[in-house]
C-alpha cells in the first residue's frame, strides 16, 4: 500500500478505546478510593484517606492542577472530551449502533421532528423487545456508577444483591430507579440532541476555543472531489458538515469524517480531503507554512497554565506530604452529673480506610490527678473514638497546665494542651 496512505492516522479503534478505558476509569477511580465522597464521614476521600477542610493545600493543590490542566485541553484540542471520553456520548453512540443493527441503518432517533425509518424486514416485536432490554440493561449498569462515588465497592456489591448494609442509604433503591429511569430516556429518545442543544458543559469547553484551537481542516483545493459525494456528513453522528467547521461549532473532534474520507480515497491511492489541524483556515500552502507558527502561539498561550498547574501539582504534593492521617481533639464533656467540669472528652479520628492504634498519655499531672478510660484505643478503619479523661476532685485549686499526648505506631504525634483551673477549694 502507498505510504502516504499507511502513514494516515485512524481515530475510530483509538476513539473506542479511550471510551472503554474512560468508562473503566470512571469506575476504578472512585473503586481503588483515588477519588471519592465520603457521605458517612461527610469527607473527600482522595488516594484512599479523608480530606477534610483542614487539608487545605491537598484540595487546592488537586483542583488547581485538575482546572488547569482541563482548561490546557480545551484551548489546544477543543471539545475533544465529548467525542473522546463524555459517558453522555459513549451511551448515545452505542444507542445509536444498537438501534441501526436492530432495526435498520435509517433508524435515526432525531427529537426535531423526523419519525425513525425501521428497516420493513427488521420491524418485529423480537427486535423492539431486545432492542429496549439493551438500553434498560445499559442504564441498569450505568446507573451503578455514580454509586460508586459514594459508597466502598463491597457496600455497592451488597446494594446490587439486595443484601443489608448499615452503609446504605434506605431510600437508595427509589434514588437508583430514578436515575435507572432518566438514564434510559436519555439512552432511548435523548441521545445527541442533549450534546447539541443543552449540553452546559460543553459550552464552557467552548468559551476556551480559539481559531487555533485543533479543528477539522477541509483541503478545499481538491473540492471537485466532492461532487455527488456526501459521505463525510452521513459519517457524521453530530449532523454538521465537516467541510465547513467553525470555532464555535458543535463539532466534537471524534475523526469520524476524516477516518470517512480516507476510507473512501483509500481506493484510489491517495489521502482524503480531511484532517486535524491547529491553526487558522486558510488555503492549504499557506496553512502548512503557518501550521508550525500557530502550534508554537498555541503552546506559549498554554504555558501560563502550565505554571498554575505546576503550582497546583507542589501545592498537592506538600498536602499529601503533610497530611496528618490521624487527628485527636479533646473538650469539657460537659455533664449535668456528679462529675461536671472535671471531665474531658478525646476525640480520636482515623481518617484512612484501614484500622489504626494509638497510645494515649498525659504530661504535666501525676498518675493520682486523672483517670483515662483508654490509654490504648483501636480505631477502626475511618472510625472514631472517644475517650474520657477524669480529672481527680483533689486537685489543688488553682489552673493547672497538662497535655494530652497521642501517637501510633506509624510515627504520627499529637498533642493537645489544656489549662484546667480547678475550683476544688471552693467544693469544700
Ligand atoms: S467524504 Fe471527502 S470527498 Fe466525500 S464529501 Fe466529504 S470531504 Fe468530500
Ligand atoms: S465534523 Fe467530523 S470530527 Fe467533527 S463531530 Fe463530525 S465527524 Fe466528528
Amino acid at each position: 500500500m502507498n505510504s502516504v496512505l499507511t502513514s494516515l492516522p485512524r481515530y475510530h479503534g483509538k476513539r473506542r478505546a479511550a471510551q472503554a478505558l474512560s468508562v473503566l476509569l470512571a469506575i476504578l477511580v472512585p473503586a481503588t478510593g483515588l477519588f471519592r465522597i465520603d457521605p458517612g464521614a461527610g469527607a473527600l476521600v482522595i488516594l484512599d484517606r479523608q480530606v477534610w477542610f483542614a487539608d487545605f493545600f491537598l484540595i487546592a493543590g488537586l483542583w488547581i492542577t485538575l482546572l488547569s490542566a482541563l482548561v490546557m485541553l480545551y484551548s489546544m484540542a477543543g471539545t475533544v472530551f465529548c467525542g473522546w471520553v463524555c459517558p453522555q456520548n459513549i451511551m448515545a453512540e452505542w444507542a445509536n449502533h444498537m438501534t441501526h443493527k436492530l432495526l435498520g441503518k435509517r433508524a435515526e432517533v432525531s427529537l426535531e421532528g423526523d419519525a425513525p425509518v425501521v428497516a420493513p424486514a427488521k420491524d418485529k416485536a423480537l427486535n423492539w423487545i431486545l432492542l429496549a432490554l439493551a438500553f434498560l440493561g445499559a442504564a441498569l449498569f450505568f446507573g451503578l456508577i455514580p454509586l460508586f462515588y459514594f459508597y466502598p465497592p463491597a457496600t455497592v456489591w451488597a446494594f446490587v444483591a439486595w443484601r443489608a448494609d448499615p452503609k446504605l442509604a434506605g431510600s437508595l433503591h427509589w434514588i437508583y430507579a430514578v436515575f435507572v429511569l432518566i438514564i434510559f430516556i436519555d439512552i432511548a429518545v435523548i441521545r445527541h440532541f442533549w450534546c447539541r442543544f443543552a449540553c452546559v458543559y460543553r459550552v464552557w469547553q467552548h468559551s476556551f476555543r480559539t481559531r487555533q484551537t485543533l479543528h477539522v481542516r477541509y483541503d478545499a483545493t481538491r473540492s471537485a472531489e466532492c461532487e455527488k459525494c456526501n459521505y463525510c456528513v452521513t459519517s457524521c453522528f453530530i449532523d454538521i458538515d465537516p467541510r465547513k467547521t467553525d470555532v464555535y461549532d458543535s463539532c466534537i473532534n471524534c475523526g469520524e469524517c476524516i477516518d470517512a474520507c480516507n476510507r473512501l480515497h483509500a481506493k484510489k491511492q491517495e489521502p482524503g480531503l480531511l484532517r486535524f489541524e491547529f491553526g487558522e483556515r486558510k488555503e492549504q500552502r499557506e496553512a502548512r507554512i503557518s501550521f508550525r507558527n500557530n502550534a508554537i502561539s498555541l503552546t506559549s498561550r498554554s504555558s501560563w497554565m502550565a505554571v498554575i498547574a505546576t503550582l497546583g501539582l507542589s501545592l498537592f504534593a506538600w498536602g499529601l506530604w503533610s497530611w496528618e492521617p490521624l487527628h485527636m481533639s479533646a473538650y469539657r464533656a460537659e455533664n449535668q452529673a456528679s462529675r461536671a467540669n472535671l471531665d474531658y472528652r478525646i476525640e480520636l479520628v482515623n481518617k484512612r480506610y484501614r484500622p489504626d492504634s494509638v497510645v494515649l498519655s498525659i504530661r504535666g499531672l501525676t498518675d493520682a490527678d486523672y483517670r483515662l478510660t483508654e490509654t490504648r484505643v483501636e480505631l477502626p478503619p475511618a472510625g472514631r473514638v472517644s475517650v474520657i479523661l477524669a480529672l481527680s476532685d483533689q486537685l489543688p485549686h488553682g489552673l493547672h497546665a497538662f497535655s494530652i499526648e497521642a501517637s501510633s505506631p506509624d510515627g504520627w504525634h499529637s498533642r493537645f494542651p489544656i489549662q484546667h483551673f480547678s475550683e476544688q477549694r471552693q467544693r469544700q
